[in-house]
């Protein structure tokens, strides 16, 4: 089928990652999902650890999310007039983060990202910001960003089409490195940090405690505002993502993936002091035509209910995602095969590397081929794994432990062979 998608969407994908280019292979189409599997147009079954990078946690067509998608609907899908739904999504959310008071809903991760610095250098009233080598938030302009000679320089375009003027306000510090951060503020005029509190765009490299509070130290010292981008880890590593864990208050969160249910959906929420800069309160401009759609809204409203109904999940999705990963460790190391690895609640993330890596750059050691032999051989096994070794892996709901002795068992089969 990616011959003749090609013919009309360009490389036959939506975003980029889906065509399978750093691990070769053709991508399977999907025709459906149930729980935790998916079934593409040929009928092939895999056990799906991707999750539609990770909006799934309930798995796929959970019985209800989809009534209240169904009921939506009905209703009609969108009417770009205030609706109940966006009310209730939100006060559920901000319920669970005490220093959080205002939210706005935006259509995706990137939006969400890209107005919460803006609204950051708005508030701050400085142009620069800082954000971590391998941190992943989305495609606008100024985070499409390279590191320029070494860490702790002003960045470059990673990506054609994005001009310079406009990644030079884009600091790179080096992640779990606080002397990085601290040479970014004193080379710029920075305003805003962004971070992934749990990196999951590198494969999963959570941030160590230490470092985060002292992130939050050296934000107050300078007056930056400080944000979390929780797009993946938000309700993922736990119900209130790195809240949970670290139980540091970033000045904005973003959220997306879960947040939506699989519809899409991202949001960004703060301080009523930082948002109230907000149009139409305040002078700083963001909107969208299809932002707070009721059937999205509707989605995003019962994943995050049922969440908070079923708080004792995220203690059973890590057990299986411990058990997956130190299984597959021991497996490695009897077959002479480097393997380290995270995990932080539903993720998971693994390195063919001796190291278990603290930064991009140590990300960036690890053995890519080895992974996309890996993934070729798990895939047609029936195991869909991320097609890239810089992706985070996904428990959800539905996965049972048997699903993971069958995935520990096929890896066993071709530990060898990788
Ligand atoms: C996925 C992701 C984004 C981008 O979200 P999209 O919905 O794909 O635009 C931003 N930040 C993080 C941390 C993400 O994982």
């Amino acid at each position: 089928m990616i011959k003749e998608a090609q013919k009309y969407i360009v490389g036959g994908v939506n975003s980029p990652v889906r065509a399978f280019k750093s691990v070769g292979g053709e991508p399977p189409f999907i025709e459906r999902g149930k729980g935790a599997y998916i079934w593409d147009i040929e009928g092939n079954r895999y056990l799906d650890y991707i999750q539609s990078w990770g909006p799934l946690i309930f798995g796929h067509c959970d019985e209800t999310i989809e009534e209240a998608i169904i009921e939506a609907v009905k209703k009609g899908v969108s009417f770009g007039a205030p609706t109940k739904v966006e009310v209730e999504l939100a006060k559920e959310v901000l319920e669970l983060f005490p220093h959080l008071d205002l939210i706005r809903f935006v259509n995706s991760g990137t939006e969400a990202t890209m107005s919460a610095i803006r609204l950051a250098r708005a508030y701050s009233g400085k142009d620069d910001i800082i954000k971590f080598e391998g941190c992943y938030h989305g495609h606008s302009d100024s985070l499409l960003v390279s590191a320029g000679s070494g860490a702790a320089t002003f960045g470059v375009p990673s990506s054609p089409g994005v001009p310079k003027d406009f990644t030079k306000h884009t600091l790179l510090a080096k992640y779990n490195d606080i002397n990085s951060v601290k040479e970014c503020f004193e080379k710029g005029d920075v305003g805003c940090v962004i971070i992934e509190p749990i990196a999951g765009n590198m494969s999963l490299v959570p941030a160590k405690k230490e470092f985060l509070a002292e992130l939050r130290e050296v934000c107050n010292h300078y007056g930056a505002v400080l944000i979390f981008d929780e797009v993946m880890s938000g309700f993922r590593a736990g119900l209130r993502g790195s809240y949970d864990i670290y139980g540091i208050k970033a000045d904005i969160v973003t959220f997306g993936k879960v947040i939506g249910g699989g519809m899409p959906v991202g949001a960004f929420a703060g301080k009523k002091e930082i948002m109230q800069l907000l149009s139409p309160v305040g002078p700083v401009y963001q909107a969208g035509t299809l932002s707070g759609n009721p059937v999205a809204m509707s989605a995003g409203l019962a994943t995050i209910k049922k969440l908070k109904q079923n708080p004792e999940i995220y203690k059973s999705l890590e057990e299986k995602a411990k058990k997956l990963m130190s299984e597959m460790k021991k497996i490695s190391q009897e077959n002479g095969v480097d393997f380290n690895y995270n995990v932080v609640g539903s993720m998971f993330g693994f390195f063919f590397n001796s190291i278990l890596p603290e930064n991009f750059d140590e990300v960036n050691t690890s053995d890519t081929k080895r992974y996309a032999k890996f993934h070729n051989k798990m895939l047609k096994e029936g195991f869909y794994f991320a097609p890239s070794a810089y992706e985070t892996g996904f428990i959800c709901t539905p996965m049972k432990d048997e699903d993971i002795e069958n995935t520990i068992n096929t890896y066993k089969k071709i530990a060898k062979e990788i």
